[in-house]
């Protein structure tokens, strides 16, 4: 059996002696010794920081199943340091001409995957809120004037966003799933003067999935343009397109049939943070992109990536990583990703199951993906939700540690998910769990067991 940290080393070192080869290859130079740290200084510079990076939660490990964290994969490491060590600007292709071509790559492989045709448009950004606020940007410049809808349970950025560009926003209510009320959207649409309406596949706090292809009509009787938030829930195409799929298949197979998609490679994609994309169905909003710099560099008569990107230096290094994860790791249903993907799903699902045969633990709502939602049995929402608290710190507290997170559900939800509890506040924390690392599969058992102990001591 392969040792997990001597196959991350070996990787590491063979980036470094790529980059070395690389570099021999022009004339020998001698460093300045102004660059050049003064050894004493070093030593104790890295004492210090081994101290303070102490200081973080075990991300890597199956024990911690807290926030939508962890690790790149090896290989994505190995892939960013080699590129990050001659450090390309994916702004233009003077700056990137080795990565920019990574990127036109990975960004095919990710329009494959959600069943874009050709000619689409889309590039990397440094996360999924640029991503959005590209979307929500082409989107305002497409429909000026006409406001935008986004659900309750959609991510915070996206009103945030709307601020940013000075577009009229409105929220409309979720479901008791967390999904988005079509029907809510529906009666705003009729109102009138909507120009986009964003859905979210898989969002932040349960990994709900909004019916995509239920939207799809929106778009031929309103005239709207549907912009799909996939930051989080978009590799899980993989699991939907699998031959027994783990999800529902349909609101993944209506996202090519969307005007624009984001993705973020930097959660289920293994990539370090830095790695989000955004997408768009018709090429032609590249217009929109267009201005002129004196910096811009011209030795090519080809598109530079910075002509299409609202966002000017990018590394060059998180292509080179997306791009050596994915010959590693295709995006693909039975091999690479998708059986990664699948194990979390499964791992929520067993879990789920558990969870709904539990005395102490009551399973708040049946994930969609790989996002578990508990909470510890009790008769109000008072009391549950500072049970659920108690038991997030006892977890990370305990001598053998369990990291969860907290979800704050309103009393709307609360009454009608779970009638008998009694609605005395308005609002109550239960327990979240997100299930991102295959490995869950393999201590889910273990997981249920240590919480379903701390619950039943406090
Ligand atoms: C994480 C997330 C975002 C924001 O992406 P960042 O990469 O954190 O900026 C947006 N939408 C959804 C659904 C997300 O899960």
């Amino acid at each position: 059996m392969s040792d997990r940290t001597s196959d991350r080393a070996q990787l590491l070192s063979s980036a470094e002696a790529l980059v070395a080869a690389w570099e021999s290859r022009f004339g020998s130079f001698e460093p300045h010794p102004a660059t050049i740290p003064e050894p004493a200084r070093l030593e104790r510079a890295w004492q210090a920081f081994a101290v303070r990076m102490e200081d973080h939660y075990p991300f890597f490990h199956p024990s911690y199943a807290g926030q939508m964290l962890k690790p790149p994969n090896a290989v994505a490491a190995a892939g960013y340091l080699a590129a990050m060590l001659i450090n390309p600007n994916n702004h233009a292709l003077d700056g990137g001409p080795g990565t920019s071509a990574l990127e036109v790559e990975v960004v095919e492989q990710l329009a494959t995957m959600f069943g874009l045709r050709a000619p689409f448009l889309g590039h990397l950004t440094s996360s999924g809120t640029i991503a959005n606020l590209e979307a929500l940007w082409v989107a305002r410049e497409l429909h000026p004037g006409r406001r935008v809808i986004y659900g309750e349970a959609a991510h915070y950025t996206h009103g945030r966003m709307c601020g940013v560009l000075g577009v009229e926003a409105t929220r409309v209510p979720a479901g008791p799933d967390g999904r988005i009320d079509l029907d809510a959207v529906e009666s705003e649409c009729r109102r009138g003067n909507v120009g986009t309406v964003v859905l979210t596949l898989g969002s932040t706090g349960v990994g709900a999935v909004d019916r995509v292809e239920q939207a799809l009509s929106l778009r031929e009787r309103y005239g709207v343009r549907l912009h799909v938030d996939a930051a989080y829930g978009g590799f899980f195409k993989l699991v939907a397109d699998a031959a027994e799929p783990l999800v529902d298949p349909a609101p993944f197979a209506a996202v090519s049939r969307c005007d624009s998609v984001v993705v973020d490679p930097h959660k289920h994609g293994l990539q370090p943070y830095g790695c989000g994309a955004v997408l768009f169905a018709d090429p032609a909003v590249g217009r929109i992109y267009k201005h002129e710099s004196p910096y811009t560099y011209f030795t090519s008569e080809e598109l530079h990536l910075g002509e299409i990107s609202l966002e000017c230096s990018r590394a060059g290094a998180a292509a080179a990583a997306l791009w050596l994860t994915l010959q590693v790791f295709p995006l693909l249903p039975q091999s690479g990703l998708g059986p990664m993907l699948a194990a979390g799903r499964r791992a929520a699902l067993e879990w789920s199951d558990r969870l709904a045969g539990s005395e102490t633990l009551t399973l708040h709502l049946r994930p969609e993906l790989d996002i578990i939602t508990c909470f510890p049995s009790a008769v109000s929402m008072s009391e549950i939700d500072l049970r659920s608290a108690t038991v997030m710190r006892a977890g990370m507290a305990a001598d053998d540690p369990i990291y969860l997170s907290l979800l704050g559900v309103d009393r709307r939800t609360f009454t009608t998910l779970h009638d008998a509890v009694l609605a005395d506040a308005p609002m109550a924390r239960v327990l979240r769990s997100v299930l991102m690392k295959p490995e869950h599969e393999l201590h889910v058992e273990r997981l249920h067991a240590r919480l379903e102990a701390i619950a039943g001591s406090g």
